[in-house]
């Protein structure tokens, strides 16, 4: 603390950036937030935190927060009262629903949200509405990790904790960048590195981590599927397996062993444009070791055969025993957003109650009715690319956005504009204007993760507690209050009228959070799931006694390697792979009014010297790029971590428009989009 006066409270609460999850001690000072920093004791951290966690409270008090409610009139956006904006919502969402039925509205929620929040937004959806309709961010990052972990072993989430990387003897680190994406967790695996811990990294770009590993497989955008059956050929061929493990408690072997003989090293080596002798040492280094781990992130899942490069990593874990073993290490998806994990799992998703319970099972469906005293619709909802979709179409005709900036981070973000202006009604709630907010009928002003009581599961599976350190700011609420406020207007009493209780509804109904409370949280600290009871501790480890598939064991998958939905041509000769910048978050709204924008004030494209010289573009020179999508102009950052043809950039800021160029091919089993995946075309000059 610079500031040598004494601060009046200190609140400990979870940090809202990524997944990672660290405790924060938020300390204030008359009644404004002096100063964050990292708690001591908490088991995630441990005393660490980033620069943007550190610095997160510089933008609660932003001259530009939304403290009251915003309806456009005359085509503007206008102040207005809270009763008039939620009358406006409530009215046109009663008449939307009675005029096109229940499937017309559409409600997607976010991370930002806490699981109160989510779980209170699915039950509005679902009893309010009358629809599943609702989806949230995860679908834009690790939907495939949700369909292909429950595909490979039963449950959607990672198998071990973060503290497992303590014990691990060699990492697996496939599409992730740890170091500036989640960098508690960066810091922690090179620690382990250099403490003697093999590293093999799986990506295009070179990052921090890559320089520092034992192999680094710079493979091309799109080759994950190839890369992992190689190795799964390699495994085999070498005999690197468990065979106890895959006799006992797994499927699959016969048809994966056959497939993988279509990828010896060469052939995979050369899809992924990789050194085969490369491909064979990292085979070795995983294959030997005695307790690998594999690490990954959204490099393997935001790809149009993202669910099959999931299922086929999962593999690696599957032929050497590595899941649901005593001792094992596991495998970690590092979920991007602070409680992405918890949106999916309080069942804020068109096919799934809350704990990923089907919604097309009666006997689940009955289950939650008994409890809310209304019907839950039987018929899955649409997913969020289904929903603009559905809106150009005509079939959508309101939009309610629940702290997401939909415009600036979805793909393709001209269809994105065209539904949201296809729409009859939009409304979003945030704490900042935003791209979506332009287009919106209703906006209303969010409390922050600063202001609200809740809890967020963090990437392993850990519920911990969201507490108010300041009030929010003007009359901002949070989106627990919002929504109430919605269904009362509209004649529907939503129940558990605080955080606590719709955690205790919510746990009521989901055994696998049957041992979860507020009061539980705060008396004992975080707790995994799954929590079958109250006096029983949270599962650390999964799959211990069996896997949560139907027979009880692991699915090795089949998959083969399948083309990106874009390759370089002649047109469009150049791949544009998206991604993260340390001190930036997401769509940068927080982090981008916080001292972080010194560091980095505006977007770059990276760009590998060779492909500049050929272009004739300097170091610091504006270009254009141009996909099939759309176009943007950046300033071209010279560097060699990029493989020539390859081009990098971040969607931190929105005059950047990155998402104008992303294309609309999705992940075939959940419609992830393929972020990592744009061929695009670089001109020197705006
Ligand atoms: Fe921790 Fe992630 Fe927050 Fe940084 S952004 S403090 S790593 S939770």
């Amino acid at each position: 603390l610079l500031d040598p006066r004494p601060t009046t409270a200190t609140t400990a609460t979870t940090c809202g950036y990524c997944g990672v999850g660290c405790t924060l001690d938020v300390h204030v000072r008359d009644g404004e937030i002096a100063a964050i920093t990292p708690a001591r004791g908490a088991p995630v951290n441990r005393g660490h935190a980033c620069i943007k966690g550190r610095f997160a409270h510089a933008f609660h008090r932003a001259d530009d927060r939304l403290t009251t409610p915003l309806v456009r009139r005359d085509g503007h956006l206008v102040e207005t009262t809270w009763d008039d904006a939620i009358a406006t919502i409530a009215d046109r969402l009663s008449s939307t629903r009675q005029q096109h039925g229940p499937d017309a509205i559409a409600v997607i929620s976010s991370a930002r949200a806490t699981n109160e929040e989510n779980y209170l937004a699915q039950k509005f959806v679902r009893t309010a509405i009358g629809t599943n309709n609702i989806d949230n961010c995860s679908r834009l990052c690790h939907a495939p990790s949700a369909a292909g972990l429950t595909a490979s072993f039963g449950l959607a989430g990672g198998t071990n904790p973060l503290d497992d990387l303590d014990r691990t003897d060699c990492i697996l680190l496939a599409g992730a960048n740890p170091t500036e994406a989640h960098p508690v967790v960066g810091a922690r695996i090179k620690q382990r590195v250099l403490s003697g811990a093999r590293l093999v990294v799986v990506d295009p770009r070179r990052t921090e981590l890559a320089a520092l590993a034992d192999v680094h497989l710079q493979a091309s955008p799109g080759s994950n599927v190839a890369v992992f059956n190689g190795l799964a050929h390699l495994l085999i061929d070498e005999d690197l397996l468990d065979h106890d493990f895959l006799d006992q408690r797994t499927t699959g072997f016969a048809e994966l062993a056959a497939l993988v003989q279509d990828y010896p090293p060469d052939v995979a080596a050369e899809i992924a444009a990789v050194r085969a002798a490369d491909l064979i040492s990292a085979a070795r280094l995983f294959g030997r070791a005695h307790h690998p781990v594999i690490v990954y992130g959204l490099g393997i899942t935001e790809h149009a055969h993202g669910t099959d490069g999931v299922r086929t990593l999962a593999n690696l874990a599957i032929l050497r025993g590595a899941v649901g073993t005593p001792g094992c290490c596991g495998i970690l998806p590092l979920r991007g957003q602070n409680n992405v994990q918890g949106a999916s799992d309080m069942g804020a998703l068109p096919d799934v109650l809350p704990g990923y319970q089907p919604v097309t099972d009666p006997a689940v469906r009955n289950r939650f009715a008994a409890l809310w005293g209304r019907a839950v619709p039987e018929r899955p909802g649409l997913r969020i690319p289904q929903m603009f979709d559905a809106a150009i179409a005509g079939e959508v005709r309101a939009i309610h956005v629940i702290g997401e900036d939909i415009v600036q981070s979805d793909p393709n973000a001209t269809h994105v504009r065209a539904a949201l202006r296809s729409c009859d009604l939009v409304v979003c709630h945030d704490v900042f204007p935003s791209r979506t907010a332009e287009h919106a009928d209703v906006v209303l002003p969010a409390a922050s993760f600063l202001e609200k009581d809740g809890t967020f599961v963090n990437f392993d599976r850990r519920f911990q507690r969201v507490r108010p350190a300041v009030a929010p700011p003007g009359s901002a609420t949070s989106d627990f209050d919002i929504l109430h406020r919605i269904a009362n207007a509209m004649g529907i009493d939503l129940g558990c009228r605080t955080p606590s209780a719709a955690l205790a509804e919510c746990a009521s109904l989901t055994p696998v959070f049957a041992g979860v409370s507020h009061q539980r949280l705060d008396a004992e600290g975080p707790l995994h799931w799954p929590c079958r009871a109250p006096d029983r501790p949270g599962e650390a480890v999964l799959h211990l006694d069996g896997f949560a598939t139907p027979d009880g064991r692991a699915a090795l998958a089949a998959r083969p390697y399948l083309p990106p939905g874009e390759q370089p041509d002649g047109e469009f000769p150049h791949l544009l792979i998206t991604g993260r910048r340390l001190v930036h978050y997401n769509t940068g709204s927080m982090t981008r009014r916080t001292p972080n924008t010194e560091l980095l004030p505006a977007e770059t494209l990276e760009l590998h010297p060779a492909d500049a010289a050929h272009l004739r573009v300097v170091d610091g020179a504006n270009v254009t790029v141009t996909s099939r999508w759309g176009r943007a102009t950046l300033t071209a950052r010279l560097t060699r971590d990029v493989a020539p043809g390859q081009v990098f950039a971040a969607f931190h800021f929105p005059d950047a428009a990155i998402n104008d160029l992303t294309s609309p091919h999705t992940d075939a089993a959940t419609g992830c989009p393929e972020y990592k995946v744009t061929a695009v075309r670089i001109s020197p000059g705006p």
